[in-house]
């Protein structure tokens, strides 16, 4: 099961971040503040302005500022369409964090106050972001970075998001060429194991994070390549 995440902006919207399946490049900022030669590691994002990428009724539900950015304007009901909504937990105790078995759900890292959360995700919305990475840069990381402005500077592990550290290769026993006798005996042992490199990996405790105003994150980006 994979969770949706997006951020709250009042007035019932919602900005989220999709996977578009754009090949177009890597970054899908519109970069105003850049020069084109700045901007053209964006392979030309942001070119085109403003489409709508849904049928709900609603006029802004669906809005796509930077087209092929993947940072979309949703109405609530779109956002939430059959399923139910939850609250994602900041500044969860460690107890917290291992009572939780799956990913998405909640992070030790603390939100910072909703005024800057909403200009981090209404600029992303309007100027672009980075290109969508299942692994490395999905809807959770897109939120994560919204709400606490922490962003790694570790370039080989990119990923914030708990439900891509859930099952990341580094973090998943191995236990498909085993008996059943070893893997019940590993469970015992795997499963606490994976919990604690869970909390190591938390956006709360990692210490390749840095806070990156929203403005700038773009040549930061640049600059860790
Ligand atoms: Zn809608």
């Amino acid at each position: 099961m994979y969770i949706m995440i997006g951020i709250y902006i009042g007035e019932g919207k919602v900005i989220q971040f999709v996977n578009v399946n754009n090949n177009g490049g890597r970054f899908w900022f519109f970069a105003p503040s850049l020069s084109s030669s700045g901007a053209s590691a964006g392979a030309g994002a942001g070119a085109r302005r403003n489409q709508k990428t849904n049928t709900c009724p609603t006029p802004y539900c669906g809005l796509e500022k930077v087209v092929g950015s993947g940072v979309r304007l949703s109405c609530i009901d779109c956002f939430m369409k059959e399923d139910k909504l939850c609250r994602f937990k900041y500044d969860a105790s460690r107890d917290f964090l291992y009572a939780k078995m799956i990913g998405g759900t909640c992070t030790m890292a603390k939100s910072d106050p909703a005024e800057d959360v909403i200009h981090r995700a209404t600029y992303l919305y309007e100027n672009g972001y980075e290109k969508y990475n299942l692994m490395s840069n999905n809807c959770e990381d897109f939120a994560l970075y919204c709400k606490t402005g922490l962003w790694s500077t570790n370039i080989s592990y990119q990923g914030r998001s708990s439900q891509a550290n859930a099952v990341h290769p580094t973090n998943r026993p191995k236990d498909e060429n085993r008996g059943l006798g070893e893997f019940m005996l590993r469970m015992v042992t795997v499963v606490p194991r994976s919990l604690a490199k869970r909390e190591k990996k938390d956006l709360g405790h990692r210490e390749d994070v840095v806070i990156v105003p929203v403005e700038e994150l773009f040549s930061f980006i640049i600059s860790l390549t």
